[in-house]
């Protein structure tokens, strides 16, 4: 968490003499105090308060600019998450450092001379990159036969190709998709079931909007979870698209970024920061899986890429088979009511848990014996989820953080989740000496163990794999294999020849004290159900809860998913919950004892009706308390908030402002 109180102070903008030249979303290099930093050129004025002789001159001006409507939108953030301009806008520039790289290339220039053979073969070759003939094309461009040019290199990033371009016939359905898009420039929220070929309409969609030379950007969740979508743009559109990622170099980075701002891409398929990507002339945004949380950014500032998209003035289509119960009840809505291929949803069996003992039902472990290809959600990473001492009761706790630790058995140690702090498995306990430790809670490593001792082929997905990328490909080639896994192995993937699902503790998520907790169970349960049966065999979906009556874990298991939401709309509306308010979380930290609740308390005074103060667990060796706001009048909300936080800000606290918090 950053001390967002200290950034707010830094005003701005500053005056400068201005370059021949330079306008709106121009980029120089400027001094500033004692060093030289980036600027972004927000206006241009006639007058300066600044007297003449204290302007000075920006160093220099960058080769390359922002686009205009990026200051617009970088104030705009600034003011909706209660951050600064300098902030905001730092989120649109390519990456700092990185310049453009450049190649020798040979060419002829036309002039005829004697040559020996190996230099007529030489000649024939151009133009061409210089590289290992260089010496012998330097003589050749002594003799004027051959020019040697700097030309820019592309830093290509490489994809995956999962071979997915086959051209369709759009089903009636797609097609009625489709022209709704077309026929408006309002916002739509694509609602179709998990299989309905919603990929396929986003790409017509784009195809429609390059035909028109605009541009589009596609927001996905996660692209080393979702390689299949990049690959089927890549594919479909070539060239034209860049792609963005994290695990892209900051020179690959840079190069897609520059490509987009020249205009020689004209489509960008990246995470919620591809929001940001600099296409003059956009035509369109897709979000795809618009319910999935990564959309939210959790550093400073804490904006959502879904509202972001809005704000950039273009059509916006969110899609997804789970959508949240605000897109539902505030966007206009298409529908993909059934499968492409007319499969129906796979019937979902509720089993039981409360009489069982173990991390499998005899049911879901027969099931697992007899599918070929099977997904196995379980919410919990790591070996045990936390240990005790049997003889006196103590439980591994962080010492930076009030959360138990977990154990990792591959690795050989416990981990907290929160902060990466990491010790050895203890052999005994270090308050009363006893060798009597219990392990509670499998998580997936136990369970792939377990799996994998009952003979099964299995792969294991989770935030301690480095490849997802690797196994997803090798689950999708696999004959038979069970694929185990964190909520990452339930989003997207199309593997047509899993046939069964399983939900392990659904009830995970329905414990947190949230008031997601249900649309993220029900979308959970749905989304591992769109994983099976995708294919001619059909499938099946087992979830495992102590829970079996609970609403979430109903309505996913009929695929009622308009019940669901309506049902959750209800409620929220009952309670003031969003979209029928706005929600602003404060949140204060600090290493003094005592200040970040105090703190709180002080701004919870400020802030008249507020929640709170309530007493967060300690992170990372900083007490945390929070406030929170429930508001109609969501500007005055966000401009009170952001006051009380300038006037409480003091030393040895941070304060950080979450608006529409997750
Ligand atoms: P969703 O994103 O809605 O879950 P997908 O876009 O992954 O669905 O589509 C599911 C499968 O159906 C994919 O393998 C896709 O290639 C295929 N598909 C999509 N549209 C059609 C169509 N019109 N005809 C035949 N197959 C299609
Ligand atoms: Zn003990
Ligand atoms: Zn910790």
């Amino acid at each position: 968490m950053e001390p967002l109180t200290t950034a707010r102070a830094l005003r701005g903008p500053f005056d400068y003499l201005a370059p021949e030249g330079v306008g709106v979303g121009s980029l120089v290099r400027t001094p500033f105090g004692r060093r030289e930093v980036t600027g972004v050129v927000v206006g241009l004025a006639e007058h300066s308060e600044v007297p003449d002789e204290k302007l000075v001159r920006p160093s220099s001006v960058m080769p390359y600019s922002l686009p205009p409507d990026a200051v617009r939108l970088a104030y705009w953030m600034a003011q909706e998450y209660c951050s600064t301009f300098a902030r905001s806008v730092s989120l649109m520039l390519p990456p700092p450092r990185v310049r453009e790289k450049t190649a020798l290339w040979a060419e002829r220039t036309g002039a005829e001379g004697r040559v020996t053979e190996r230099q007529r073969e030489l000649l024939e070759s151009l133009p061409r990159l210089a590289g290992p003939d260089l010496a012998a094309l330097r003589r050749l461009e002594k003799r004027g036969l051959v020019t040697l040019v700097p030309r820019a290199q592309r830093r290509a990033p490489q994809h995956i190709s999962v071979g997915t371009g086959k051209q369709v016939a759009l089903t009636a359905d797609q097609q009625r998709a489709l022209s709704a898009i077309a026929g408006t420039t309002q916002h739509l929220l694509l609602h179709g079931v998990t299989g309905s070929g919603k990929t396929e309409v986003y790409l017509r969609a784009v195809g429609a909007v390059l035909e028109r030379g605009e541009g589009a950007i596609v927001l996905v969740p996660e692209i080393a979870l979702t390689p299949q979508i990049v690959s089927r743009f890549v594919e479909r559109f070539g060239d034209t698209v860049a792609v963005l990622h994290s695990a892209l170099s900051d020179g690959e980075r840079f190069d897609e970024w520059l490509r987009l701002r020249r205009g020689e891409a004209r489509v960008c398929v990246g995470p919620r920061s591809a929001v940001f990507a600099p296409i003059d002339r956009l035509g369109l945004i897709v979000i795809d899986e618009e319910h999935d949380p990564s959309y939210k950014h959790e550093g400073d500032p804490r904006y959502d890429a879904r509202l972001v998209a809005e704000q950039r003035g273009v059509q916006v289509v969110a899609g997804s088979a789970t959508p949240r119960p605000e897109s539902f009840a505030t966007m206009r809505r298409v529908v993909l009511p059934a499968r492409v291929d007319g499969a129906r949803l796979p019937p979902v069996q509720i089993v039981d848990m409360r009489e069982q003992r173990g991390a499998l039902h005899p049911v879901t472990y027969q099931a697992l014996l007899d599918a070929p290809k099977a997904i196995v959600l379980l919410n919990r990473r790591g070996w045990s989820n936390f240990l005790t001492c049997r003889t006196c009761g103590r439980a591994w706790e962080c010492p930076e953080c009030d959360v138990t630790l977990v154990m990792h058995r591959a690795g050989g140690y416990l981990a907290c989740h929160h902060c990466g702090h990491r010790e050895r498995i203890p052999t005994r306990c270090p308050d009363c000496g006893s060798v009597s430790v219990a392990r509670h809670g499998a998580g997936t490593e136990q369970l792939e163990s377990e799996l994998a001792s009952a003979g099964l082929r299995t792969l294991r997905l989770d935030a301690d794999v480095s490849h997802a990328g690797r196994v997803l490909a090798e689950f999708a080639a696999a004959d038979r294999a069970v694929l185990v896994g964190t909520q990452v192995v339930a989003k997207g993937h199309d593997f047509p020849d899993v046939t069964l699902g399983v939900v392990l503790d659904a009830d995970a998520t329905l414990r947190f004290p949230d008031f997601r907790a249900e649309e993220r169970t029900f979308a959970l349960v749905a989304q591992l159900a769109g994983r099976a049966g995708r294919g001619a065999a059909g499938g099946r979906v087992i979830v495992q809860t102590i829970s079996p009556d609970a609403a979430a874990i109903r309505a996913a298991a009929q695929h009622d998913a308009d019940g669901f939401l309506a049902g959750e709309l209800r409620h929220r509306e009952a309670l003031r919950y969003p979209p029928y308010s706005t929600l602003i979380r404060v949140v204060c930290s600090s290493q003094k004892p005592g200040l970040a609740l105090e703190v709180a308390a002080a701004l919870q005074r400020r802030l008249p009706g507020s929640l709170g103060p309530a007493p967060l667990f300690r992170l990372r060796g900083r007490e945390r308390a929070q406030v929170v706001v429930k508001a109609t009048d969501r500007a005055a909300a966000i401009a009170a908030v952001g006051a009380a936080v300038d006037a409480e800000h003091r030393r040895d606290i941070a304060i950080s402002v979450d608006v529409d918090p997750q």
